[in-house]
């Protein structure tokens, strides 16, 4: 089966991603879903520790497989991920997906040059001949922008700047044009500059291969910037999910009100103070009862008795947008209308 205008290319079904430690077990992921399609981007926003990684990870197969219990449903393609086994992800991961991450000295061997680990790559999932994979590379590290590709081809990663070897990394991860990419907050490390450059690079890229894009990143800048739609979590769950346009602009969850509302505007009112979210996000060894957000939440007085605390809100989605939270639909717009707005416009 092939991805088709009905059926996405990445299907994630309420997944779960529950791994044991020392201490007992850490309920990473607790029911999420999405869909992505070819030639779109989903930007996953929260804070560290809700999931967004993990998730991520557990998509690709890099979790760790002795001391992780999954339920739940990847597809990609048509083709179902958890049951798959270790050899057939490996072909998979390079080929039809694959990663950026933020620290790209983590994914370079430092040992090797840049231009031998993008062909070995090539070759491994191509069986290229190696005159042929320094060929491409060289192409690759000058599609991602890297200056006289054909010398630079030969060095080491520590000759290469700390954007650079970003590009070089993108360079390694698109050389097999994987039609899934996940890019794992792949720009936090560098300058503003440089960000913008591997955005833009990203989205050339999405362009011409029609890549579907996975981007994680706690940056509403970021995702203002590139996602087609949003997904936000927070302790493990899907909070609110929408389009670009639709959460940035009419939010409904207060946890994402509190992501907007402690972000600097260049367009806002200069004399409203940022309003931070109070606390620290959840301990997923032992997250709170009921709604997640709860200890955290200044509306939760606004709601009836102790559902808050004790019940889980649902997920309620129309045509993929919606989100998680006890509050009414009116109550949810009355709160966003008089008193986040006003901040962020
Ligand atoms: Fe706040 Fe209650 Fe909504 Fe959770 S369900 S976000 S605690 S109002």
């Amino acid at each position: 089966m092939t991805s088709t205008d009905q059926q996405p290319f990445l299907s994630v079904r309420d997944l779960q991603v529950h791994f044991s430690t020392e201490d007992g077990t850490v309920k990473a992921v607790d029911g999420l879903s999405f869909d992505v399609e070819k030639g779109k981007t989903l930007g996953i926003v929260g804070e560290s520790g809700s999931g967004k990684s993990v998730t991520n990870l557990t998509i690709l197969g890099l979790h760790d497989r002795e001391r992780t219990r999954i339920n739940g449903e990847i597809m990609l393609d048509g083709k179902e991920l958890l049951g798959a086994s270790e050899r057939e992800l490996e072909r998979l991961r390079g080929n039809k997906m694959a990663m950026i991450f933020q620290d790209a000295l983590a994914s370079l061997s430092p040992f090797h040059t840049v231009g031998r680990q993008i062909s070995e790559t090539y070759r491994k999932h191509t069986g290229a001949s190696k005159q042929e994979a320094r060929k491409r590379a060289i192409e690759m590290l000058t599609r991602v922008g890297i200056p006289q590709p054909d010398l630079r081809v030969d060095d080491f990663p520590h000759q290469f700047s700390g954007g650079m070897r970003q590009r070089a990394m993108i360079a390694m991860a698109l050389v097999c044009d994987p039609q899934l990419l996940i890019a794992d907050e792949p720009t936090t490390a560098l300058d503003v500059t440089v960000q913008a450059q591997i955005m833009d690079l990203l989205k050339d890229l999405q362009q011409d291969f029609g890549t579907a894009i996975v981007f994680i990143t706690h940056d509403l800048g970021v995702i203002a910037d590139i996602a087609d739609d949003v997904l936000v979590m927070y302790g493990g769950r899907c909070v609110e999910r929408g389009t670009k346009r639709e959460v940035l602009r009419a939010p409904q969850h207060p946890y994402t009100w509190g992501l907007l509302a402690s972000m600097p505007s260049l367009t806002g009112p200069v004399d409203v103070p940022l309003m931070p979210i109070p606390g620290s996000p959840p301990s997923m060894l032992n997250p709170p009862t009921g709604c997640r957000f709860h200890p955290r939440c200044t509306f939760k007085d606004r709601v009836e008795g102790d559902a808050c605390s004790t019940q889980q809100p649902p997920l309620e989605l129309a045509a993929g947008r919606g989100s998680a939270c006890h509050l009414s639909p009116a109550q949810k717009k009355a709160i966003f209308t008089d008193q986040i707005q006003p901040r962020l416009s």
